[in-house]
């Protein structure tokens, strides 16, 4: 079979949200980031592990996300959308009971005439220039919208990745001046907020990556494995070619293997003579481009032919990965295509 294996942990996806629950307190409630189809593994598996867990509030980008999460969760957690209230949702808003953040005047104002009295909350800008309200539009509606009784008032960090970044106090500061002396819960803290520290973490805290995997969360546990199947192999002689445009040049004699997945499967272009792919503990480097379905790997040096090479597995991370393929981990995650045979394990007694 020429498709490659997606491994999925819900056991180290519920441990990671453990640990993130611990570090943000006994105090602080701490919620879950199920949005892009929980950041590509699956937003209703990821979902029911996580409120198994103990979760029971969840945030997605979009409305249609809230309802996917809703049919996995049933009624009962809190479904929050980032997006906010926007036009043409409302009979989703009200039908499958999810929480807007509200954004904008306007979406108050959508919110509050058509669904009064159904629960919401409130995003402020602290300076990300992203999405919220900023202080002058605030004033101007805060009594208007704390009559109305939001659940929430969040804000997003911009920079909470980098502990030394001067943004994250100025942040902090700007939501104390726009939050202090209310009387509604609030949140600020997404993974890198967590590990900012407590002043950080408000009544909840919104982890995302971390459950997943992910940087800034060192510690955290993998939660992702991805082997491809070797689906030819050839010998080159020195000065023959592999792939579009002759990209790699055998230098000595070689053994190429060719792996299914590529580029539609989120196996980045820029991953090509750059990563490597692992026959159990031993590396072996990717040569020439990474074409639509297809990565070529050098296994010259191995004493047998393997059936499959790893991608993702105990040798290279959703980081290091992104690190080979110069972006972030967030978008490797996300980016995993639908072609795959997704595996998940659960119930394994691990926490
Ligand atoms: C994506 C997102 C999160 C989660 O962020 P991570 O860095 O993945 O933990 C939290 N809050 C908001 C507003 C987001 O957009």
């Amino acid at each position: 079979m020429a498709t490659a294996t997606l491994s999925i942990d819900l056991d180290a996806i519920a441990a990671n949200w453990r640990a993130l629950d611990r570090l943000s307190g006994a105090s602080t409630q701490t919620g879950a980031v199920v949005k892009a189809d929980g950041y590509g593994l699956g937003s209703g598996r990821v979902a029911r592990a996580l409120a198994h867990a103990g979760a029971r509030r969840f945030f997605v980008a979009c409305s249609e996300e809230g309802a996917s999460v809703r049919q996995a969760l049933g009624e009962g957690p809190q479904i929050s959308i980032f997006s906010g209230h926007m036009a043409g949702d409302t009979d989703m808003i009200h039908d499958l009971d999810l929480t807007p953040m509200l954004n904008s005047i306007d979406q108050i104002t959508r919110h509050l005439e058509s669904l009064p009295g159904h629960s919401f909350g409130i995003q402020l800008d602290t300076g990300m220039n992203r999405l919220g309200m900023e202080q002058g539009e605030w004033e101007a509606v805060a009594a208007l919208v704390l009559n109305a009784g939001p659940e929430l008032i969040m804000s997003h960090l911009a920079c909470a990745d980098d502990p030394a970044h001067e943004m994250n106090a100025a942040q902090l500061a700007e939501f104390h001046a726009m939050t202090d002396g209310l009387d509604v819960p609030r949140s600020l803290a997404a993974t890198g907020g967590i590990l900012l520290g407590p002043e950080y973490h408000f009544d909840l805290t919104r982890p995302g990556i971390g459950l997943y995997g992910g940087l800034p969360f060192e510690t955290c546990a993998p939660t992702v494995a991805l082997s491809l199947p070797v689906i030819q192999t050839r010998e080159l002689a020195i000065g023959e070619t592999v792939g579009y445009s002759c990209a790699w040049v055998a230098e000595a004699p070689s053994l190429i293997a060719t792996v299914a997945g590529g580029y539609a499967d989120g196996l980045l272009r820029t991953l090509g003579n750059r990563a490597v792919l692992w026959a159990g503990d031993v590396p072996c480097p990717v040569v020439g481009r990474v074409s639509m379905d297809a990565i070529t790997v050098d296994i010259s040096h191995l004493e047998q032919i393997p059936r499959k090479l790893d991608i993702l597995g105990p040798h290279q991370t959703i980081d290091d990965l992104a690190e080979a393929g110069d972006t972030i981990g967030y978008e490797i995650l996300t980016g995993l295509g639908a072609r795959y045979a997704r595996r998940y394990i659960e119930g394994t007694g691990r926490s």
